[in-house]
């Protein structure tokens, strides 16, 4: 059989080979205009981007991981607070916890959403009753909602706060059965964080990141928290840190969110035929999605008992993959001072050992994801 030329992991080229005369219009308006802090772009960009996600408030930052800690800090969780998240998750979630003072409480995730587990959440919650809890900061991973109806009701139960970490989700959807309607990922929670990394669904060309929310005062602590704790120049209210989304990042960002919808659509769509593909394929586990859950497939994951000898043979056929995440954040040695041991968070170890992300981007053709479903299938078959 032909290898052929192969088929990445992410296609980041071609988004912007479509887009190029746009974009270079957008950077040289920057450019010519010397606006490169703050200015129209960076407003525009937190004025459309609060609308989509369907918010009052935006605030762009410089990173996701920023994001996350200027909206705990702005909600004034800090010192020796706890903040309840899972341990299957990119570090920076955990990071935000640790940086602002707080102490991360984890629980472990569903098997079949990989998201936040709400038994074990209530579990938790129960047994630490009474400690300093405050929040709550559900991932909505590979942008699959996590079930948030029951994670608000948890929340107003035990008065804790709820941090979206987004990362992943830009245009995620829930529906709620609360409200009657879908809502969209980042304005369920008190506030919620995103990245624009250049791999993420809505991604700037470089750094980039934002805070959405509906509550004017947090939102107004993040715009001074990101300027240096400044109201107006020079005047430090707080402490602050340097974390502005730049300008040239903001324009990028706004000739792309346009495009953002039918991204994501043709993710799913892309997602919906691997599904199909799959059955076919005895021993993969295709990733489930629940009615309340309108996922934008940042990545499309499959479980498998032979990861490592598949991802080899995958690697092999120049077909490229990805492990999200490999080493559970509990078992990480950076946060070994949380004393947390194997065997903590059995369904997050088990996932760290069978999950494979396959290809996944817009651009992705059917014959690439046939080739991919090929691979697969001839090691199936071989085993
Ligand atoms: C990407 C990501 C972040 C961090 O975003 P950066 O912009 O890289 O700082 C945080 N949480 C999750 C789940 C992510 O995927």
């Amino acid at each position: 059989m032909s290898i052929g030329k192969g088929i990445p992991f992410l296609d980041l080229i071609t988004p912007h080979r479509e887009l190029e005369a746009e974009l270079m219009d957008a950077v040289r308006g920057v450019i010519t205009s010397a606006m490169f802090i703050g200015g129209p772009a960076v407003q525009g960009f937190e004025r459309e981007f609060a609308e989509f996600c369907q918010t009052k408030y935006c605030v762009a930052v410089n990173t996701g991981t920023d994001a996350l800690r200027f909206a705990l800090m702005a909600a004034g969780i800090g010192r020796g607070d706890i903040v309840v998240t899972v341990p299957n998750t990119f570090a920076a979630t955990v990071e935000a916890i640790v940086q602002v003072g707080a102490i991360p409480l984890f629980v472990d995730v569903d098997p079949e959403t990989s998201n936040m587990s709400i038994g074990a959440l209530r579990a938790h919650l129960q047994a630490h009753a009474g400690e300093q809890i405050k929040a709550i900061m559900p991932v909505h991973l590979y942008g699959q909602m996590c079930d948030m109806d029951a994670i608000m009701a948890l929340a107003q139960e035990y008065g804790l706060m709820v941090f979206e970490d987004a990362c992943q989700a830009h245009g995620s959807e829930y529906f709620s059965k609360r409200e009657n309607r879908w809502l969209k990922a980042g304005s369920i929670g008190k506030a919620a964080a995103f990245s624009f990394y250049p791999g993420k669904n809505l991604g700037a060309c470089g750094e980039g990141g934002a805070i959405t929310t509906d509550d004017e005062t947090l939102a107004q602590r993040v715009r001074m928290i990101r300027d240096h704790g400044q109201n107006k120049k020079y005047h430090h209210l707080i402490e602050g840190y340097n974390g502005r989304l730049d300008a040239l990042q903001a324009a990028i960002l706004r000739i792309k969110l346009p495009h953002l919808q039918e991204w994501n659509e043709k993710r799913r769509k892309a997602a919906e035929l691997y599904n199909q593909l799959l059955k076919e394929v005895g021993g993969i586990k295709t990733p489930s999605e629940h009615k309340w859950s309108r996922g934008v497939y940042h990545l499309y994951v499959v479980r498998v008992k032979e990861r490592d000898e598949l991802q080899r043979h995958l690697n092999e056929m120049k077909i490229g993959t990805g492990l999200h995440y490999p080493i559970p954040l509990h078992l990480q040695k950076a946060y070994g001072h949380l004393g947390y041991s194997q065997g903590d968070f059995p369904v997050t170890e088990l996932l760290a050992g069978e999950i494979l992300s396959l290809p996944m981007f817009p651009h992705i053709q059917k014959h690439e994801q046939e080739q991919v479903v090929e691979a697969l299938a001839i090691k199936a078959i071989l085993q």
